[in-house]
């Protein structure tokens, strides 16, 4: 009688679903499991490519890759969206079929909910919507005078460090175009530090360098509101002629149904991403992963990617019944573009003792280099 062969659902093709896929296949071959992933678009893009759009180097087109790629590995795709997921019936809805597993894999990310600020949608632009990321290269180029304000408007968001790089990059577009003197950038953040997860001394670094480009920070700025050209806060009011948001971020309403999250959190891991339903595990921005009662680790791909091999290594584990679950090393590192062709690395070891420890190094041609290579590693290794 021949052996069942074990389906592993993956649900998303992001940083944590692609790290699980390919780990699993690299390890098993097909006869040994069966391997789904599941997403609504048909391609990965590595999330700080949509700077190199703003900025003008990158197209959309030569920034993906397309996830019907996973057909040569054997892995099997499916492009559509996911209504349901019922974890006592162990079965996944999406458009047009139902799908069962064995092993299952919650990897789809956070949702941008720029709605959820009034007037935010009608005055301001996305800076973490790829759709949007041209039209911002185009209104920065076109820029002559006044005030760029770019407001992260609610804590937890995608990659810390992004907004400030953007920042940095905004400011050698406007040198390049030769408005910087005439353009003020005024940078606006809930939280009393520039990068809170990454402690106060990153934090004066990260001040530091945003300052000696005249970008202008303001701490503990809560929005409430957005009217045409004025950023409402709790406390306060800020002009801009244009302004650049990083939206609300929210789990799907499918967590939110499943069970797994309750409104306005993600899913709650610990280290094995394991959820209390069997064999269903959970990586990435869809979940909080707390290090001590104020530190979570951030939402990032790298972090998303770690997760993802994690999951994947107590898989294949379960599969070959060896039964060793594996932990996420919480390790991680992210690139800090500086806008004059050198880049710093954030070098973050979450589960150190007693404190997550980080380590900002100097900002080298070296380093911009390794972050080209990081994309193109993710890109070709996965797709
Ligand atoms: C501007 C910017 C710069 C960044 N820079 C960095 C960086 O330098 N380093 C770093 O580590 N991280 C960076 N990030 C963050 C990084 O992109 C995310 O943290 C990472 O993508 C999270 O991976 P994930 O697998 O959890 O989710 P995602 O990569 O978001 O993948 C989730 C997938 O699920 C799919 N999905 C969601 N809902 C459904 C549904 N209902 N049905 C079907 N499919 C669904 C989505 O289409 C998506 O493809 C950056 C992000 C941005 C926006």
């Amino acid at each position: 009688m021949s052996e069942k062969i074990s389906h592993v659902l993956i649900l998303g093709g992001g940083f944590g679903g692609l790290s699980a896929a390919n780990e699993i296949r690299n390890s098993l071959s097909s006869s040994q499991v069966k391997i789904t992933v599941i997403d609504k678009k048909n391609w990965f893009m590595v999330g700080f490519a949509k700077l190199w759009i703003i900025k003008g180097t990158r197209t959309f087109e030569n920034s993906i890759g397309l996830l019907t790629n996973l057909a040569k590995k054997e892995i099997d795709f499916l492009n559509e969206e996911i209504l349901q997921i019922d974890l006592e019936n162990k079965n996944v809805r999406t458009t047009s079929k139902d799908l069962t597993y064995d092993f299952l894999i919650i990897a789809i990310g956070t949702m941008l909910a720029p709605q959820k600020i009034p007037g935010l949608v009608e005055n301001g632009l996305n800076l973490y919507d790829y759709k949007e990321s041209e039209k911002i290269h185009t209104k920065i180029k076109e820029l002559k005078s006044g005030t760029i304000a770019i407001s992260i408007m609610s804590m937890p968001y995608m990659c810390p460090p992004a907004p400030f790089e953007a920042s940095l990059i905004i400011d050698s577009m406007l040198r390049e175009t030769g408005m910087r003197d005439s353009v003020e950038i005024h940078f606006y953040s809930p939280a009393p530090i520039t990068l809170p997860a990454a402690g106060p001394e990153i934090s004066k670094q990260i001040l530091d360098l945003i300052n000696s480009e005249k970008i202008i920070f303001h701490e503990s700025c809560k929005v409430k509101s957005v009217e045409p050209n004025k950023l409402i806060f709790q406390d306060g009011e800020a002009n801009f002629d244009l302004l650049l948001a990083v939206p609300p971020h929210v789990v799907s309403n499918v967590i939110l149904k499943a069970g797994l999250a309750q409104e306005n959190n993600f899913i709650p891991i610990t280290r094995d991403c394991k959820t209390p339903y069997y064999n269903v595990y959970a990586v990435g921005d869809v979940t909080t992963l707390k290090v001590t009662d104020t530190i979570a680790v951030p939402k990032a791909g790298v972090f998303a990617e770690g997760e993802g091999l994690a999951v994947a290594r107590s898989i294949i584990s379960k599969i070959q019944s060896k039964e060793e679950t594996e932990l996420f090393d919480g390790k991680g590192g992210c690139f800090i573009e500086s806008g004059r062709d050198t880049a710093s690395l954030i070098e973050i070891d979450m589960f150190s003792v007693p404190n997550p420890s980080t380590n900002l190094t100097n900002s080298t041609p070296e380093h911009l280099n390794e972050k080209l290579q990081f994309e193109k590693d993710r890109l070709s290794k996965w797709l």
